[in-house]
């Protein structure tokens, strides 16, 4: 499965993800079209493999196929305008894509919390051609602890977790709008995407989607020291 969608540019990984089956919109398959994961790996030669990289400090940029599946999960509530956190946010990859699918009046706050990658990332979103969303602030990128999310940009129609927490913290469920949909992994050996839903009224459902495995939400001396 890990390299099954891979391909040799980044059309051939978006129409391989689409043949596959993972990615079932044209949206997503617009939005990934218009994301050259080249911009947001460290090794270019394997850009288009469909398996995750490491990209230092104990982080790597996830795989095509989860952020495929992540962006199917919340398409509904990524429609035009909308506001998206993405808590640890890594390469930057996942924010241009959902910058993509909010367009210029959304919003989209990248957190993280190794300040080294957060300057990377901004540096790789202005190589993809993200320059004027970062110059206006429809895309944000912060270093800080994503584990208390980032209030003062929400409330977020979407929020994504890009790296495992043991429970579902209680400041990202405040901090989802309602309506609103947070796509994120839980737990710490064993662990599974919950797609957690704010109705209209603010009653919160979850549902376990898969099975995964991720790097853990965790601090950063933790993260950083066990990778030094
Ligand atoms: N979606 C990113 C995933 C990166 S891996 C990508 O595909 O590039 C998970 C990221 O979460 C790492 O960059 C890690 O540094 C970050 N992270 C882990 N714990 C965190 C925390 N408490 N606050 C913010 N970021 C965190």
């Amino acid at each position: 499965m890990a390299w099954r969608c891979s391909g040799a540019s980044n059309a051939e990984l978006v129409a391989n993800l689409r043949s596959g089956g993972i990615m079932k919109s044209d949206s997503v398959a617009k939005a990934m079209g218009d994301t050259d994961r080249a911009n947001y790996v460290p090794n270019k030669r394997h850009a288009y493999d469909d398996s995750p990289q490491s990209i230092g400090y104990g982080a790597t940029i996830s795989a095509p196929h989860m952020h495929a599946y992540a962006s199917e999960h919340l398409l509904p509530y990524l429609r035009p305008s909308a506001r998206v956190l993405d808590v640890g946010s890594g390469s930057g990859y996942l924010v241009a894509v959902f910058a993509h699918l909010v367009g210029p009046s959304g919003k989209v706050v990248g957190i993280e919390h190794v300040p080294e990658l957060v300057e990377w990332s901004e540096k790789n979103l202005r190589t993809d051609g993200l320059s004027k969303s970062l110059d206006d602030k429809s895309i944000e990128m912060i270093a800080g602890d994503g584990r208390k999310g980032y209030e003062q940009g929400g409330p977020y129609d979407v929020i994504h977790v890009g790296a495992a927490a043991p429970t579902v913290p209680q400041e990202l469920i405040d901090q989802l709008a309602s309506p609103g949909r947070m796509f994120i992994p839980v737990g710490t050996y064993m662990q599974s995407i919950e797609q957690i839903d704010k109705d209209a009224n603010g009653k919160v459902t979850r549902e376990q989607v898969m099975d995964v495995r991720y790097v853990p939400l965790t601090d950063k001396e933790k993260q950083v020291g066990a990778f030094n």
